[in-house]
Order: C-alpha cells, then sequence, then structure tokens
C-alpha cells in the first residue's frame, strides 16, 4: 500500500490565496488536462486510460469509472449524457461540498473529459437543494469558464462541442440515487427507477447516460496530467488512488482528509482526527455513511479500503466516518439513523416505506424501557423481509444500523428492556454532519 503524503485534490486549496477562481485553476495547470484529451486523444484511448488507472466511483458503490462509461453504446445515433452526481446526502458526508465550494473548477475539467469520452455534448450538474453556496459558487464557476470558452462550441479548436447545465434539487436524500436522480432532472418526482435497464442504456430521457460522483470526476485532470500508472500506484491493488474522507462525531479535530485508499481506521481516528474528544474509550464507528453498517474499536487496524471494509462486514460507501465515543447509547443511535431513513424513505416500495415505521416504533419501544426480549428477534425477522426485497439499495441501507448494532452491543439492547430503561444517558452530543 502507498504511503503517500501528497495531497490531490486538496492541495490548491491549502495553498495560501488560492481562491478556487479560474484564474487560479489556470496557474496551477487546470483544464490543461481537458485541452489535451480533446487534441491528442480518441474517446476509446481516454476510457482505456481511465480503466488502466483503476478509478472507482466515490459517491457509494465504488464501480470502476472507465468500465461505466464504456457500457454507453457506441453506435448509438441519438443525444447521450454525462451527470455529476452532486447531491451529497449521506449523513456524516461533507467532502464534496468542500471539493465544490474550495476549488470547482477540478469537478468542471472532469465534467468536460468524462463528456468527451462518453460522446455526451450536454452534461448536468445535479445538485441538493441545501447547497445554495455551493449552486452559486459552481455557476459563477461556469459563467467564468464559458467566458473563456471552456465549455460550448469547438472548445479548444477541436470540434467538440458541450453545454454544462447546473440543476439544483430540492433536498430529498433519495435524488443522490442515480436513476431518481435522473427522474427528479426531469422534472418528475426523485423516485427510483426498476433496474435493469440501467442508465448507460435508458437514461435520462431514456437515452444513455452516465452519472459520476463530484470527487470521482475532480480526479480525471490529475489522472490525465499525471498518467494511469501514477494513479494506480496509489492507495492499495484494488482500490486505487486517493479518498477524500469525511470524519464526524466524538472527535478532536473533525473535518475532511484526503489519503491514500487503504489507510486504516486507526490512523484515520487517532492521527488525523486526533483522537476521541476528551480522551474517552472508542466504542463504534460508521466507516461509510449512515447506510454502512457499524464496526467497533476491535476494528480500528482495517484499513480503509473498498475489499478490507466489506470483509469486516461493513462499506466504504460515501466516505463519511462517524466516530461515537464509550457513552453512546447504540440504541439510540440506531434509532438516531432510522429516524432520518424513515423521513427520507419515497415510499415506492411497501418494504421500505412500511418497514421502516415498523422498525422504528420498536426501537423506540426498547429505547424507552417498554421493549420485550422477543423485540430483538422482531428487529431481525423485519430487516429479513426488507433486505434485497426493495427497488433499490435504500431499504438494505436501512436495516444496517439495526442489524450492526445487533451484532456488535447486543448486550445493551437487553440491557434496556431489563433495567426498564435507557442504561445510558443519551448523548444528545453526537453531531452527524448533515
Ligand atoms: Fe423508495 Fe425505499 Fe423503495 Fe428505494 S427502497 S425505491 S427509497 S421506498
Amino acid at each position: 500500500m502507498s504511503t503517500h503524503d501528497e495531497r490531490i485534490l486538496f492541495k490548491n486549496m491549502e495553498q495560501p490565496g488560492y481562491a478556487g477562481t479560474l484564474d487560479d485553476y489556470r496557474k496551477v495547470g487546470g483544464y490543461t488536462a481537458f485541452e489535451k484529451v480533446l487534441k491528442e486523444m480518441k474517446p476509446s484511448e481516454l476510457i482505456d486510460l481511465v480503466k488502466k488507472s483503476g478509478l472507482r466511483g466515490r459517491g457509494g458503490a465504488g464501480f470502476p469509472t472507465g468500465m461505466k462509461w464504456s457500457f454507453i453504446p457506441k453506435d448509438h445515433p441519438g443525444p447521450r449524457y454525462l451527470c455529476c452526481n452532486a447531491d451529497e446526502s449521506e449523513p456524516g458526508t461533507f467532502k464534496d461540498r468542500q471539493l465544490i465550494e474550495n476549488d470547482p473548477h477540478q469537478m468542471l475539467e472532469g465534467i468536460g473529459i468524462a463528456s468527451y469520452a462518453i460522446g455526451a455534448h450536454v452534461a448536468y450538474v445535479y445538485i441538493r437543494g441545501e447547497f445554495t453556496l455551493g449552486a452559486k459558487i459552481i455557476q459563477k464557476a461556469l459563467d467564468a469558464a464559458y467566458q473563456a470558452s471552456l465549455f460550448g462550441k469547438n472548445i479548444f479548436g477541436s470540434g467538440f462541442d458541450l453545454e454544462v447545465v447546473l440543476h439544483r434539487g430540492a433536498g430529498a436524500y433519495i435524488c443522490g440515487e442515480e436513476t431518481a436522480l435522473l427522474e427528479s432532472i426531469e422534472g418528475k418526482r426523485g423516485k427510483p427507477r426498476t433496474k435493469p435497464p440501467f442508465p448507460a442504456i435508458h437514461g435520462l430521457y431514456q437515452e444513455p447516460t452516465v452519472v459520476n460522483n463530484v470527487e470521482t470526476l475532480a480526479n480525471l485532470p490529475y489522472i490525465i496530467n499525471r498518467g494511469p500508472e501514477w494513479y494506480a500506484s496509489l492507495g492499495t491493488a484494488k482500490s486505487p488512488g486517493m479518498r477524500v474522507f469525511s470524519i464526524s462525531g466524538h472527535v478532536k479535530r473533525p473535518g475532511n482528509y484526503e489519503v491514500p485508499l487503504g489507510t486504516t481506521l486507526r490512523e484515520m481516528i487517532y492521527g488525523h482526527a486526533g483522537g476521541i474528544l476528551k480522551d474517552k474509550q472508542l466504542k463504534a464507528i460508521i466507516p461509510g455513511g449512515a447506510s454502512a453498517a457499524f464496526l467497533t474499536a476491535a476494528h480500528l487496524d482495517v484499513r480503509m479500503d473498498f475489499e478490507s471494509i466489506a470483509q469486516a462486514g461493513s462499506m466504504l460507501g460515501s466516505g463519511g466516518v462517524t466516530v461515537m465515543d464509550e457513552d453512546t447509547c447504540m440504541v439510540w443511535a440506531a434509532i438516531n439513523l432510522l429516524e432520518f431513513f424513515e423521513h427520507e424513505s419515497c415510499g415506492k416500495c411497501t418494504p421500505c416505506r412500511e418497514g421502516s415505521s415498523w422498525l422504528l416504533k420498536i426501537l423506540r419501544r426498547i429505547e424507552s424501557g417498554r421493549g420485550k426480549m422477543e423485540d430483538l428477534d422482531l428487529l431481525v425477522t423485519l430487516s429479513k423481509r426488507i433486505e434485497g426485497m426493495t427497488v433499490c439499495a435504500f431499504g438494505d441501507a436501512e436495516i444496517a444500523p439495526i442489524i450492526s448494532t445487533l451484532r456488535h452491543f447486543k448486550g445493551e439492547y437487553e440491557d434496556h428492556i431489563r433495567q426498564q430503561q435507557c442504561p445510558f444517558q443519551s448523548n444528545v452530543a453526537l453531531v452527524m454532519s448533515h
């Protein structure tokens, strides 16, 4: 595993005086990668290059980016679309927001490169409704880029045209799911579509479409300029590159940290984030946003890459690491997460819509001291009837906090039931950065 110290996406914004304007970005080589691909590369060569770099999606699923692009039919006669998913709304995750607000042109240049690769002449940036500042910054950056003829007609004299449109969401979590995002851009209610067909075949307006995350796209200019071998040498063999992790909760230095994939949870929490507040004991970790199963202090030496976190029983997801100390009631933590999921369920399928309410009722009963031991089996049975039975992955996400707290902290549930009260002072100071 690489122990690379240099930051990539955060490098510019950490320089004194760097404000993320088009001038600033061009002074450090901005848009040279876009020019290079337009003038020197065929789309197929660009796709091969990104495949070779090993770049995997940074939104949640970790799907190989070059491969995703290659699913777009080459002989499609109509339009194709590129959508940038800037709907970052996974609790505990705030990395895309920082990338957008401090260095928006990285993402915009990445949009240009990805659009060229798949032959899209229209790209959308779908940004979550609450990101008011981010939306203003992107629009300003887009205006400047258009002014400099970096988007529009015949870019760099290459004959390639690209229009980039900023589209603001209305604040629904589910619109971060790629097909719900497409529905929302089309002006419909943001509800996931049944798959297949996948967006590469029937996407936006039923045309071939790629949806890529902000961080994924922002990496592209560097991969072009420094080469796929360089990028593949960072991180681990199967999870190459750097990753921005958002660390929040009971740590001394919450924030975004860009590190090589494969960095251990221990280094993230006790190194970068300075350890646990008031030097208390660590109890639980959500390693990849609210949809990821809980891990514990026993997992501190697990590496933060797609494979290692999956082997430990969770997922790398959105890169949102939420840390909880010894005083946190884990039944309360499960309730906290499920309240979010119950509220955000789009309601399209019954197991998710109804199941989340039932699970929440049982959890609240236990937390308030009115639970029975049979409730623990009921939680598992009900969760199993949601798992894999829903239109989108949200169903599996909403049961993750329950199944994983029961796996690691079953004794706490039992204590609530035996003592007929919460044995903890609910720790309301927990910050789920949402
Ligand atoms: Fe909607 Fe939930 Fe079904 Fe996903 S799983 S489509 S969020 S109801």
